[in-house]
This record gives structure tokens, C-alpha cells and sequence, in this order.
């Protein structure tokens, strides 16, 4: 099948405010419909709690909705995420995870804010959690209050000098290891992907090696593309995900109008003819 032939618009990776996206599921769903979208999955961090109002909006605007999360985990001391895709809400084993990752979030922030108060910042936390309301808690809400505050210029700056994962220390990883969420949720019918394998500090043979321990564990997937990745990059994935046996996933990550995310549905092209693709059957 050519590329053209084989060439469906869909999105298998978004966030709305039940994590850190801008938009309500209803407004993402009508946006990716406006975008000409015909598949398409909401992939909040560590929540389902979208799901319904999105799959509900879906059903009306008829467009085909897949469940999907993003799930926080660790590999040698690096975060990495892997979305889960097609599952079913009343799975026990991802309700466990996805419980398990809400607990730690909160924790991980209540440490946060402890490690920017020692760093001569204002004790945020309580601010944080109420404007996280019923989203997911995460470190987008701090930064947004360092900027509001004027201790940052912006969001990136923010990261850059006290939230990024250089700058958390043994905050970093609090994520349950990567190993043991596969472990809970591999052969129960759902796609495990590999969320945006080129954005961690990994050379290519760490990647390798990173790639064979998740499809020896049970990992079906990776994202060959989430977003604006330069086309060697998509290239190279594609390989990986023909040369380890797992299936090749495509999203854009989308988070909102502002910053750097790419638009609902777009991304950079793949070669959808070399590998075999998550959402074939779908
Ligand atoms: P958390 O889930 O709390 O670990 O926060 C991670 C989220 O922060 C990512 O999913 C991104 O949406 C966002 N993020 C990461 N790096 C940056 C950055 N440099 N600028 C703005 N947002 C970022
Ligand atoms: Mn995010
Ligand atoms: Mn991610
Ligand atoms: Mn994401």
C-alpha cells in the first residue's frame, strides 16, 4: 500500500485541562474534527478522568474516539512516558496505575514546592493545587505561577532554571519503574506505546537498549512521531520500530493555542507503507 493510499489524518496522543492542555475534551474533540481528524484519542498525563466527555463529544461530532492515557514511569532513573491506548476505563490494572501515579503526583509536588522554598522562592504549593483544581497537578502549574508571580519570564525559563529534570534532582524519579507497569498492564489487550522516544537523554545505542527491555516486557509500541520532530529523526524511528517488532503510534502532543505545540492532527509526515501502524485495524 503506497503512503497516500494508507493515509488517514489521526491523533493518537492530545492533553486537555483534566492534565496540562489548555482545552475541555469537548473543545479539543471539536478541534480535531475542524482539523479534519477521523481517529483520535485524548492521552491525559496520569488521568481518565476526560475520557467520558470527550468519548461523549466524539459520539456526536462521529468521530472514531480511542481511550487512551499518558502514564508517568522511570527506566534507570530517567521519567520516560508510555501511553496506553484502547483500553477499557473499567481495567482494573490501569485504574491501580493510574491511582498509584495521582498519589505520587501530589507527594512529588508538596516536595516541589519544598525545593523551590529552599531556593528563596515563596512556599507555592497551595496555590499550585488550587489551580490545578480537578487536573492533574504537575509541574506546568508551578511554572505558570512563577510566571504570573514575575520570578520567571516565561514557562521555558521556568523549566530551565528550576523545574527541569536536571534542576529536580532525586525528584526525578519518583516514577514507578517502567519495568513493573508493564508488567501490570501487558497482555490485557490495550497498546502499550513508548510516548516521544527522541526527547530523552538517550544516545541511540541507550535507545536500543531502551527498545529491547519494553518489547521484552511487553511493551506493543512507539511513537514514531508526537509533534514537530525533525524528519531524520521520524526516520530513524520508523526503523527502531520495525527492527524491535513494535508497532508504530503517531500524535501530536498537542497541549493548547500557545507554546510550542504543534496543531491537532499534525505532525511531522511518516512513511506509513514501512511499518506497521498501532491503529491499522481501528
Ligand atoms: P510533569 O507531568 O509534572 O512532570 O510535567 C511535565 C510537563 O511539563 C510536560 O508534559 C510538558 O507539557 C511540560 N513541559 C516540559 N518541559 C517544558 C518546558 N521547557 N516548557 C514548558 N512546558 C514544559
Ligand atoms: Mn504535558
Ligand atoms: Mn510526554
Ligand atoms: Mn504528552
Amino acid at each position: 500500500m503506497s503512503d497516500a493510499a494508507s493515509y488517514r489524518k489521526v491523533d493518537l496522543h492530545t492533553h486537555s485541562i483534566r492534565s496540562d492542555g489548555k482545552l475541555t475534551p469537548t473543545e479539543l474533540v471539536d478541534l480535531a474534527v475542524e482539523q479534519q481528524v477521523s481517529l483520535f484519542a485524548l492521552t491525559d498525563h496520569d488521568s481518565v478522568a476526560g475520557l467520558p466527555e470527550a468519548r461523549q463529544r466524539a459520539k456526536e461530532q462521529g468521530l472514531s474516539f480511542i481511550n487512551g492515557v499518558e502514564l508517568s514511569t522511570q527506566w534507570h532513573g530517567i521519567p520516560l512516558h508510555m501511553v496506553a491506548l484502547n483500553f477499557d476505563e473499567e481495567n482494573q490494572a490501569l485504574q491501580s496505575v493510574v491511582t498509584q501515579n495521582q498519589k505520587i503526583r501530589l507527594e512529588r509536588a508538596r516536595r516541589i514546592a519544598d525545593l523551590l522554598v529552599k531556593q528563596g522562592l515563596p512556599d507555592l504549593y497551595d496555590e499550585a493545587f488550587a489551580l490545578a483544581g480537578d487536573s492533574q497537578l504537575g509541574r506546568p502549574h508551578f511554572a505558570r505561577l512563577l510566571v504570573e508571580k514575575g520570578l520567571v519570564k516565561d514557562a521555558n525559563k521556568a523549566f530551565d532554571r528550576y523545574l527541569g529534570n536536571k534542576r529536580l534532582g532525586k525528584l526525578r524519579d519518583v516514577w514507578p519503574e517502567l519495568e513493573e507497569v508493564l508488567n501490570q498492564l501487558s497482555g490485557q489487550g490495550m497498546e502499550l506505546i513508548l510516548a516521544h522516544p527522541k526527547r530523552y537523554p538517550l544516545t541511540v545505542t541507550k535507545l536500543r537498549r531502551l527498545l529491547a527491555d519494553f518489547a521484552r516486557w511487553g511493551g506493543t509500541g512507539i511513537e514514531v512521531v508526537s509533534g514537530n520532530e525533525k524528519p531524520d529523526h521520524v526516520r530513524l524511528l520508523e526503523k527502531l520500530s520495525t527492527q524491535f517488532s513494535l508497532k508504530a503510534s503517531a500524535g501530536s502532543d498537542y497541549h493548547g493555542p500557545f507554546g510550542p505545540w504543534m496543531q491537532v492532527g499534525k505532525y511531522t509526515q511518516i512513511h506509513a507503507s514501512e511499518v506497521d501502524l498501532v491503529w491499522q485495524d481501528w
